[in-house]
């Protein structure tokens, strides 16, 4: 039997909408990281920025998002306000699946609210794809025959479910949410070769180009983490019907079936022992690295599965500490990291990490090159270098960098 559980939605929140302005504002995001309660959530005072960017269509392939001049790395896109954003209680006592469409349903419901409240911003859900069957709406004039129609429930669920983001929100604990916004629905996938990464502050998303972007060149960004387990990935695919074909997606397709499911099992043990035992079991950790790489034996570069334990292994040694080995392995994972975009805050922390451990070995010339580094993918990550965010991010190792002089 299916245990019971209600959606958290006590915050519904839909406000006035905020401005599109074209020129970037400043947007504080030392402020926009610590929410202390659910609450402090919503903002209505940031304004929406939409930046050198244009959705157009693609022959074949629906739309997606351009950039309309050459963009360099760590700049922002696009910052937009969610149209609705649900948070599910991770807490409650009821299986995953029952939670999926607990959140789906709310948060189709917040939506038709919305229009009830606000007309006029039908036109921008409807805009919205609503997968292969329904499609999209190719001219305003239809968008504009629908929002004289009655609330179209199945097309919102439909919209909902092919756009929304199910994400973490940047410092408020580890809770996740699952959101609508509505420029970044247009922005295509691509878990290799993403350009772009999106990051969720209270309930305003922003997308930031990771690497240099030329004009007209598509914005892409990865959906999902690319290191979670296939199972979750061919699910995630699956539903929003679309097959990724990036390298590291043809790859472990070419793995076969029993590759795969090994792998999940192996990964879904190790979360099972690191959740059982604090600090984890270096021996189980071991044996997972080592199973793991003779799953893809000859790619280590490419193995992003292997991320997880390399960074338990290398807390465990950081732990005991033995920062030599901790160092080597959380170089590897910033090595596997630094290609994947949506990982870029995993290699702003290791870049940290790898900073510390140097230092206490005595090499200050070489963490002080590793708190550059770190300072490189913060702006990556953030757009900003400032120290503020660093003391808010990881503020011992702000405060032991800064008393040897490297901050
Ligand atoms: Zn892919």
């Amino acid at each position: 039997m299916q245990g019971s559980g209600t959606l958290d939605k006590g915050h519904r929140h839909y406000g006035s909408r905020g401005a599109t302005t074209s020129t970037t504002p400043t947007y504080k995001i030392t402020s926009l990281l610590n929410p202390t309660d659910p609450s402090q959530l919503y903002d209505d005072t940031l304004p929406e920025y939409l930046g050198p960017v244009a959705i157009d269509s693609i022959r074949g392939r629906g739309r997606g998002v351009f950039t309309t001049k050459d963009i360099s790395s760590g700049e922002l896109l696009i910052a937009s306000k969610a149209l609705a954003i649900v948070f599910p209680d991770s807490s409650l006592n009821c299986s995953k699946l029952w939670r999926e469409v607990k959140k789906l349903g709310a948060l189709r419901e917040q939506v038709g609210d919305l229009i009830k409240q606000e007309p006029g911003i039908a036109s921008q859900i409807y805009d919205l794809y609503a997968g292969p069957h329904l499609g999209y709406f190719e001219t305003p004039a239809e968008i504009a025959a629908k929002t004289i129609e009655l609330i179209d429930m199945e097309r919102i669920e439909r919209i909902c479910s092919f756009n929304a983001f199910q994400g973490s929100v940047q410092g408020y604990k580890s809770e996740t949410c699952f959101g609508l916004w509505y420029f970044p629905s247009f922005i295509n996938h691509d878990c290799l070769g993403a350009n772009a990464r999106w990051t969720v502050f209270k309930n305003f998303m922003f997308v930031r180009a990771f690497k240099p972007i030329a004009k007209g060149e598509e914005v892409l960004i990865s959906y999902v983490d690319p290191n979670e387990s296939s199972a979750f990935r061919r699910n995630f695919f699956l539903k929003h019907e679309f097959q990724c074909s990036c390298a590291l997606c043809c790859l472990e397709r070419s793995d076969g079936q029993c590759v795969r499911r090994r792998r999940d099992i192996l990964l879904e043990d190790f979360r099972e022992s690191q959740a059982a035992e604090d600090g984890g079991n270096f021996e189980i950790i071991q044996t997972t690295l080592t199973e793991l790489e003779s799953l893809r034996p000859g790619l280590p570069e490419s193995n992003v599965f292997l991320i997880q334990p390399l960074i338990c292994a290398g807390f465990s040694h950081y732990e005991k500490s033995r920062y030599e080995d901790a160092q080597s392995y959380f170089t590897r994972v910033f090595d596997l990291c630094s290609q994947l975009g949506q990982l870029s805050l995993l290699c702003v922390s290791c870049s940290f990490t790898i900073a510390t451990c140097l230092l206490r070995r005595g090499k200050n010339a070489e963490a002080s090159h590793w708190v550059e580094i770190s300072k490189a993918w913060m702006k990556k990550t953030y757009g900003t270098t400032e120290n503020g965010l660093i003391q808010i991010l990881r503020p011992s190792f702000f405060n032991e960098m800064n008393a040897n002089g490297l901050m």
